[in-house]
């Protein structure tokens, strides 16, 4: 579905090496515990057949997807040896595929813990899962009653070996919230009753909340993809994700003249303007209207007007006229509009950006830098 460059409308390119680099950095903070990469959402839309064998060639060796389907949709790519869970949960009835698979789920509830452990008793055979409890956050995972029950099962101790008790921080973006220590000290009380279990509650933001919140597998999407987990970083994380758009058109038009649908917004003097071949139907939110911009040349174009499905119009009047042509590429996330910046003028976040980028771009992979077989090639 994706695009050919030299036709797109606009050019997505996504720096594999970077992807890199910020695994590492996330790894060694985490180390000793291992680093896992969520790759959920196509890997927040950055394409995992892509990413994920990028993240194995740094040392990753545990995947979390949010649905079966994701799972089975990737697992060619994750090499023997590693793991891939799947965090939504075990769905009725798709026990034997997600066995066949070797993919282990997050299980959430009792009912599904059950119908697992049943699973590995009719098999004769042990079953991998991970345990997930409700620490605070009240959206996935057993309830600490529920959990007591389900230590105390010992059909399931035996059948069921845990890859990790796992939780999720509602606030980990936040490092000031009190929560994060409440959902701390609540994991670590349900996460005793399953002595030996791996435990993982860090993800991006989780892993710079220090220590005490890394455990054995720390669980990193945003971070890894190039967007702060919290605001304020001494160091960001390297960017992974540029986005550029083509201009379609340049016109002048004179005070007075409405742009867009509804005419919303009208030039206060004379203006130079360019339509972009971007739109809401490739990810950009209709809310940019006003707020948002491109780049060119270092000078900031405000979006003017209201974003089309496939289009918006921005206002290049601060450039040396003659300075953009057809054709040429203007930057929507890049050195000047980082897309943590995209987002905040959208008033999202970015993994509502990231998730979201369109279908119709033309596709570019920077290869992760992988000197040692082209020195080999050379010697
Ligand atoms: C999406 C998700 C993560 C990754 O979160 P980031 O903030 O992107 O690092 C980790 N754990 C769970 C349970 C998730 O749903």
């Amino acid at each position: 579905m994706d695009c050919p460059d030299d036709i797109a409308g606009a050019l997505l390119t996504i720096d594999l090496s970077a992807l890199v680099a910020n695994y590492r950095r996330l790894a060694a903070r985490v180390a000793p515990a291992d680093l896992a990469a969520v790759v959920k959402a196509d890997a927040y839309g950055l394409g995992a057949a892509e990413i994920v064998p990028a993240l194995v060639s740094a040392g990753c060796r545990h995947f979390f997807v949010a649905h079966l389907g994701e799972a089975l949709a990737i697992c060619n790519h994750v090499p023997r040896g590693s793991a891939l869970y799947v965090l939504n949960g075990l769905v009725a009835g798709a026990e034997a595929t997600c066995a066949g698979a070797d993919i282990v789920p997050v299980l959430n509830s009792l009912g599904q813990a059950h119908r697992w452990r049943d699973l590995a008793l009719r098999r004769g055979r042990p079953l991998p899962a991970v345990v997930q409890v409700d620490s605070g956050m009240s959206r996935l995972g057993l309830s600490a009653a529920d959990a007591a029950t389900l230590a105390a099962d010992l059909d399931f101790r035996a059948r069921v070996p845990l890859r990790a008790v796992m939780s999720h921080l509602a606030c980990a973006d936040e490092p000031g919230r009190p929560a994060n220590a409440r959902q701390h000290a609540q994991f670590a009380e349900l996460a005793a009753l399953f002595p030996g279990a791996p435990r993982s509650l860090a993800n991006s933001g989780g892993c710079l909340l220090g220590a005490a919140f890394r455990g054995q597998i720390a669980r990193a999407g945003i971070a890894l993809y190039g967007s702060d987990p919290a605001e304020d970083l001494a160091e960001p994380f390297r960017p992974v994700v540029r986005l550029d758009a083509r201009v379609i058109q340049l016109r002048t038009v004179p005070a007075g003249t409405g742009v867009g649908y509804g005419l919303d917004w009208i030039a206060p003097v004379e203006r130079r303007l360019a339509t972009l071949a971007i739109g809401y139907a490739d990810g950009l939110p209709r809310s940019l209207m006003g707020r948002g911009a491109a780049w060119f040349g270092g000078v900031r174009l405000p979006i003017v007007g209201r974003v089309s499905m496939d289009s918006m119009t921005v206002d290049v009047s601060d450039l040396a006229p003659g300075a953009l042509s057809e054709g040429d590429l203007v930057e929507i996330i890049g050195a000047n509009q980082r897309v943590d910046d995209l987002a905040a003028a959208a008033g999202t976040i970015s993994y509502e950006i990231l998730t979201s980028l369109g279908a119709r771009f033309g596709r570019t992979y920077v290869p992760a830098t992988c000197s040692r077989p082209v020195l080999e090639a050379i010697a």
